[in-house]
């Protein structure tokens, strides 16, 4: 072992060494891996090796896809065989519920080039003849599935990188690891010290010790979890001898089942509702490579499930049942990536499927080491979307339920329970009282709408008990006056003599001038989005910028990463500190002049005008004349202290123009038909500002800022693809996100977003069209496939609502 090193990975199960390889194929060859006992001594060396590339992020599914097709590659430069199997595989829904998301992710996988199929139930039972297919009511199958032996991948790996000149070693604890003044990291093991440049905390079922060792507390908890081998099953044989091939993998989700062949016999998993996690607080340090004690009673019902629906278990007996614990992040998605505040400090951790997502994990990892940036979309497994609120007992709470819930349906209008309520604005109590229904903002609490008392939504794919309220509240905004809570907003202070400098070097268009406002994408050095923001000059080095809630950690870290030395910028994010109403509507303002002494009116307090204090009412605010709703609409800042006053105030003035309260629901139908789009849906790390649409928003002339050059290329070739609208003719069941787009009957896009469009009274969805397809788009067929169901749709490239910006402007 040298004394220094590069990089040091800290971890030997399949992510350290997938992350270890995919730095030597970067050309980073000064590199070490500890670990403390043998490779896969964590959760690697039990698991069930399956792999598939299904995820509800099609980003994620991408990794997945990624992941499987590494598995030769590793194997041919090691010499060591994975064990692969690529058997197929068939995903079951016993339910309609289950049958109708099927049917969603297969559209999802048409434009992601996944060659999932529908197919019939006695297809079905063709494929896998252990089913009672009359417990069934439809099946997607699957080519791409099978599995590998977890050893034989994880030495592959690490075959594979030791070929390129990385070094491993096994036997090797890291007891702690120190930042040097200098910045580098002193990593303390039994077997000596070592200097690092770089730190990767790949420690799988310890990667909360190995993270408390910098003193972060990272929101992963592993659980328990159990599958069962058969003995020999006469109808396995059967089938290998008549079909030539394996039993094909199978997910039962009604049954909350997977299974695959093991050897003459099947393999069969289940994640029970009532999971039980396993060491909450600390991980032993002296867990070995052991097995948990079988606890079969936890899994006796999802049991049950499995005999009635693959009835040959029934007569068969159970060879070995294997208990072991893994982690989870509290969404079940990897957390990945550098840590604000520590420099070249990089985590890999909390990945729940490491033989699905391992490589893609390694991947990610290294490109954003090496070259700075993932080069793919992973915001939903970037560790930056956890903010300090989650806590351990929130973490738990939520990798509880998602355990339990790991088959069951997410309907697209389902908010989740665990956990709740963790954040709160002080009108908390107040919107409740009026009748909203509450949603999981990245724990905080937000409304979606407003409804009379028992009216709560029914989980569905359709349109549901919602639409009627939200239609309302959309037509008050429209006709009179709304408001809404704004405070789920990122909200930073920027303040010092560099700031200005500083800014116009970060953001891709020119700063406004004092009192006034601007929208500004941040790109990053690829000209990719990683940022959409309102920025507001309150005075001469002192700026707010107003982003998305769940990426104010995300942000902050690359505010911090690029922060110049001298000193002369300091970025303070005010969160909750600085809570919001938004008024919206054409009587918006008349509301404001009831309450205020100052002059509001369209010459004196105009579009995107910013005033650092207003007295409205008792309580000064800050007043940006802005609204996301494309109407005339003001969003009011205050202290927490005020928003009750605030709301109060606003409230008893707006009563004479029927003021009602409105939610995120109706918030986003009202955008929708202004063609605005959002963070994370519309705007991605993927996308560049002119495919987005945001083209008019980047100063190409301003000179240098991040991206620069890249946009000045995107905007010279022209975007590859671009962002359009749809007018759907939809039945009951609007687009979501993530539908394939169809011209002339070959897929050339994806929804990011869609809904009803209450005031334009029709069926919306937006996404993104290679640009070749929109030359003759006019004379094109268009279809959206919604739920299994080809929608013919019409080309909408101007907002449906106000396509000229009058009411906002007016
Ligand atoms: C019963 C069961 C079945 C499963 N089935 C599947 C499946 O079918 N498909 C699938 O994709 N996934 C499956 N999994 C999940 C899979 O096992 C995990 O996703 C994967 O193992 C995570 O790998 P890892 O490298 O992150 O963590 P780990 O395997 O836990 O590796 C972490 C390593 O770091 C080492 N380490 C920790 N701290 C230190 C330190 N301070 N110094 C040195 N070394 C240290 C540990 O010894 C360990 O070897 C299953 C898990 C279980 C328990």
């Amino acid at each position: 072992m040298k004394s220094s090193y590069r990089v040091i990975v800290i971890g030997g199960g399949v992510v350290g060494t997938s992350v270890l390889y995919h730095l030597t194929k970067k050309g980073w060859t000064d590199i070490a891996l500890l670990e403390r006992l043998e490779l896969t001594s964590g959760s690697t060396w039990h698991a069930a090796g399956g792999m598939h590339t299904i995820n509800g992020d099609p980003n994620v599914a991408k990794l997945q896809q990624y992941s499987i097709n590494l598995y030769k590659e590793i194997e041919e430069i090691s010499g060591q065989s994975v064990g692969l199997h690529m058997t197929e595989g068939l995903m079951l829904a016993a339910t309609p519920a289950r049958f109708e998301w099927l049917k969603s992710i297969h559209s999802k996988g048409r434009y992601m080039g996944m060659q999932t199929e529908m197919v019939s139930l006695n297809e079905a039972e063709r494929l896998l003849p252990l089913i009672d297919k009359t417990q069934f009511v439809g099946a997607m199958y699957d080519p791409i599935q099978g599995h590998v032996d977890p050893n034989g991948t994880t030495y592959a790996f690490s075959g594979a990188a030791r070929k390129a000149g990385a070094e491993v070693f096994t036997h090797t604890r890291v007891l702690d690891t120190r930042q040097r003044l200098d910045g580098s990291w002193e990593v303390i093991t039994d077997k000596g010290n070592i200097i690092a440049e770089h730190v990767i905390n790949c420690g799988g079922l310890w990667a909360r010790e190995v993270g408390r060792m910098v003193g972060l507390e990272l929101p992963v908890l592993a659980m328990e979890h159990q599958y069962l081998i058969t003995e020999d099953m006469p109808e396995v044989i059967a089938f290998n001898k008549s079909a030539g091939k394996m039993i094909l993998h199978a997910v039962d989700f009604d049954g909350e089942i997977y299974m695959r062949q093991e050897r003459n016999g099947m393999l069969l998993g289940t994640y029970e509702r009532h999971g039980v996690p396993w060491s909450p607080k600390n991980t032993p340090w002296d867990f070995g490579p052991t097995l948990l004690p079988d606890a079969l009673d936890r899994i006796t019902d999802n049991l049950e499930v499995g005999f009635r629906h693959f009835p040959a278990f029934q007569k068969v007996g159970i060879k070995q049942i294997v208990n072991g614990p893994f982690t989870f992040a509290p969404d079940g998605n990897p957390l990945v990536g550098p840590i604000k505040g520590l420099r070249n400090y990089w985590v890999a951790c909390g990945v729940m499927a490491g033989f699905s997502q391992g490589g893609g994990v390694g991947l990610a990892l290294s490109n954003w080491m090496v070259d700075g940036d993932p080069g793919l979309d992973v915001w939903a497994m970037d560790v930056a979307r956890y903010g300090n609120w989650a806590t351990r007992a929130y973490t738990r709470a939520k990798v509880v339920e998602n355990y339990g819930r790991r088959f069951r349906v997410r309907f697209p209008n389902e908010e989740l329970t665990a956990a709740r309520p963790l954040r709160t604005v002080p009108m908390h109590q107040q919107w409740l009282q009026m009748g909203a229904v509450m949603g999981d903002n990245w724990a905080l609490e937000s409304p979606l709408w407003f409804g009379p008392p028992g009216v709560k939504d029914v989980f569905s794919f359709h349109r549901s008990t919602d639409f009627e309220h939200v239609r309302q509240e959309c037509l008050a905004v429209r006709n009179g006056v709304g408001i809404s809570d704004i405070s789920g907003f990122a909200k930073y202070e920027i303040t010092g003599s560099g700031a200005e400098k500083w800014l116009s070097y970060l953001l891709a268009n020119k700063l406004p001038k004092t009192g006034r406002m601007m929208l500004a994408p941040m790109l990053n050095p690829k000209g990719k989005l990683i940022g959409d923001f309102t920025v507001a000059k309150a005075a001469d080095e002192h700026f707010f910028i107003f982003g998305t809630g769940a990426a104010e950690k995300y942000h902050l870290r690359w505010f911090d990463q690029h922060m110049p030395k001298d000193g002369s910028v300091s970025v303070r994010a005010l969160g909750l500190n600085l809570v919001g109403l938004s008024i919206a509507g054409p009587h918006a303002r008349a509301v404001l002049a009831k309450l205020s002494d100052d002059d509001v009116s369209n010459t004196a307090l105009r579009f995107m005008d910013f005033r650092m204090q207003m007295e409205i009412g008792m309580v000064q605010a800050m007043v940006g004349r802005i609204s996301f709703t494309g109407d005339l609409g003001y969003e009011l800042w205050v202290e927490p202290q005020f928003q009750v006053a605030l709301f109060n105030a606003l409230w008893d003035a707006g009563q004479e123009f029927g003021m009602r309260p409105f939610g995120s629901r109706a918030l986003m139908s009202l955008a929708r038909e202004k063609g605005f789009g959002t963070w994370a849906r519309e705007f991605r790390p993927i996308y560049g500002p002119f495919e987005a649409g945001l083209g008019r928003f980047v100063a190409l002339a301003k000179g240098d800022f991040i991206g620069c050059a890249a946009a000045r290329e995107e905007s010279a070739q022209g975007p590859k693809r671009q962002r359009v609208g749809f007018v759907v003719d939809a039945d009951d069941a609007d687009a979501i996100g993530d539908e394939a787009v169809w011209c002339n009957g070959a897929v050339v896009g994806w929804i990011t977003s869609g809904g009803y469009c209450h005031s334009s009274d029709c069926s919306y969805a937006t996404g993104y069209v290679d640009s070749a397809f929109l030359v003759d788009a006019a004379s094109a067929k268009w279809e959206i496939e919604i739920l299994g169901e080809m929608r013919s749709v019409r080309l909408q490239l101007t907002p449906l609502f106000d396509p000229q910006g009058i009411r906002m402007t007016a």
